[in-house]
């Protein structure tokens, strides 16, 4: 574990990163505040890299079920690494609790323990999701290298992921098929993916997959094969911003490998 602290002097350990096909996990609370809650550790993937923060519930000893509707990281301290993006580590990480079930917050305090579960079929939606906008990356990587040092932003949701590209010739259609069509071979390759920390810091994590290395500290599938099918489209958003829009109608979730 790292000895820098953030402002806070304290952080939550990261069980995604230990282990990311945890679904339940006891904790313990380290502070209530106004609609979000503060654990020890967890195992909810906070939004971060563009995909979206798990949901999920926190389960009272009591048995009182709070619904939290996003996690979010917060408090980090920026780390300059070489040959890594600068990312902020020793994050704290709050559950946004659902406002039905903020009343319940009040019977919370420091030390209860908790158990926390996340909604494992959406993160492996988010999971899928994420995996698929790399392989369309490595695909842009090749038919439009020019793009690729004029990303403007990604957006990994569960049943979609998207790319902004501030480049000044659009995407011509023939363009985007032969990204499809690069992005789909790596799938039907079922290729292995494999995630693995900086040697400096364990929360610098890069993905790597048939000899590509990206920096990225999302949630990854362990082989492309799940994807399944890409559909592509394209969009100019204006202000010179051309979007690259990826869905999946046919992935196969692997629910049965999250465990506890
Ligand atoms: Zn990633």
């Amino acid at each position: 574990m790292s000895t820098r602290t953030n402002p806070l002097g304290r952080t939550t350990r990261k069980h995604y990163y230990e282990d990311y096909w945890l679904k339940r996990h006891a904790a313990t609370v380290v502070q209530v505040k106004q609609g979000a809650v503060e654990l020890d550790g967890t195992i909810a993937f906070p939004e971060g890299g563009g995909q979206e923060g798990d949901i999920g519930t926190l389960t009272t000893q009591d048995g009182a079920v709070l619904h939290f509707c996003d996690t979010k990281k917060h408090y980090g301290t920026p780390l300059f690494l070489s040959n890594f993006p600068t990312i902020n580590v020793d994050t704290v990480v709050y559950h946004l609790i659902d406002e039905g079930d903020q009343p319940l917050l009040a019977s919370l305090a420091p030390g209860d323990p908790v158990v926390v579960e996340i909604d494992v079929t959406r993160r492996a939606r988010l999971t899928l999701s994420h995996t698929a906008s790399h392989l369309v990356y490595m695909a842009i990587e090749q038919v439009r290298p020019d793009a690729i040092p004029n990303i403007r932003g990604c957006h990994i949701k569960e049943d979609s992921a998207r790319f902004d590209f501030g480049v000044a010739d659009r995407f011509q259609a023939e363009e985007l098929e032969q990204i499809g069509a690069i992005a789909s071979r790596l799938v039907e390759r079922d290729l292995p993916i494999q995630v693995y920390p900086h040697p400096e810091e364990p929360e610098a994590l890069y993905w790597e997959c048939d000899g590509v290395v990206i920096p990225c500290g999302g949630t990854h599938l362990t082989e492309t094969g799940a994807v399944g099918p890409l559909e592509l489209r394209r969009r100019n958003m204006g202000k010179g911003i051309e979007r690259i829009l990826i869905a999946f109608p046919n992935p196969s979730l692997d629910l049965a490998r999250y465990h506890e």
